[in-house]
This record gives structure tokens, C-alpha cells and sequence, in this order.
């Protein structure tokens, strides 16, 4: 089971909600104030340092980050994002490899991929 990353507290009633993901947090809003609450809408919450309409003080968890465990290479990783599954660019290449046919564009393709090897590796 995955960690929760958002934490929620209704600062009138007290109500403390928790949320595995940002989008289970726009779903929770959306509940409450209708469709107009956007995923932005989480995220500036997030960064708020007043609470939101004067109701709702919305926190990260820690450090906010989901650990993860690269669908790739099996490494454990740490994300805020909902939507991630590899740890890197480089994992996500890998996965889904790009279908070449002619051997020049295969060429091509390492040649490339060698001269930005240093770049899509750097953190
Ligand atoms: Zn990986």
C-alpha cells in the first residue's frame, strides 16, 4: 500500500483528511466545491501559506514524496508526481523503445543518444 502524500485539515471543524496522490485531493475538493477545482488548484493550495478559503490548511506529508519502485529497473525512487513509474528518462526510453526501421536512422539514433547520454543521466 502506498503512503499518503497530502494531508488535509479543516481548520473549523477539525476534520483531518489524508490523500495517496494529488489527484485523490482535487477528487476530494471537487466533491466539496464542484468541478471548477483543478489539480492547480491543489497545488496552490499546497504552497499557501494561509488556508484555503479560510477552511482548509493542505500540507505535504514529508517530505511529499511517493517512494516508488522503477517499473524498469526495479529501483526505488521518490516522487511527488501522480503519474511517474520510472525512476529516470533513461528507464523510460528503455521501456518503450523507439521502433526503428532503416539502419541509418538506427545510426542516427545512437549517435544521439550517446552525445546526450551525460545530460538525460545528470540530476
Ligand atoms: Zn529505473
Amino acid at each position: 500500500m502506498e503512503q499518503n502524500l497530502i494531508i488535509a485539515k479543516n481548520i473549523k471543524t477539525g476534520e483531518v483528511v489524508e490523500f495517496a496522490t494529488q489527484k485523490e485531493a482535487t477528487d476530494y475538493f471537487k466533491g466539496i466545491y464542484g468541478d471548477k477545482i483543478r489539480n492547480s488548484n491543489v497545488v496552490a493550495m499546497l504552497k499557501q501559506k494561509t488556508a484555503y478559503k479560510g477552511i482548509w490548511e493542505v500540507n505535504y506529508i514529508g517530505d511529499g514524496k511517493i517512494t516508488r519502485t522503477c517499473k524498469h529497473c526495479g529501483k526505488k525512487f521518490k516522487t511527488r508526481r501522480d503519474q511517474q513509474v520510472f525512476c529516470s528518462n533513461v528507464c523510460r526510453e528503455d521501456y518503450h523503445p523507439v521502433k526503428i526501421q532503416g539502419a541509418k536512422e538506427k545510426e542516427l539514433i545512437h549517435k544521439l543518444v550517446t552525445m546526450l547520454a551525460p545530460y538525460r543521466t545528470a540530476k
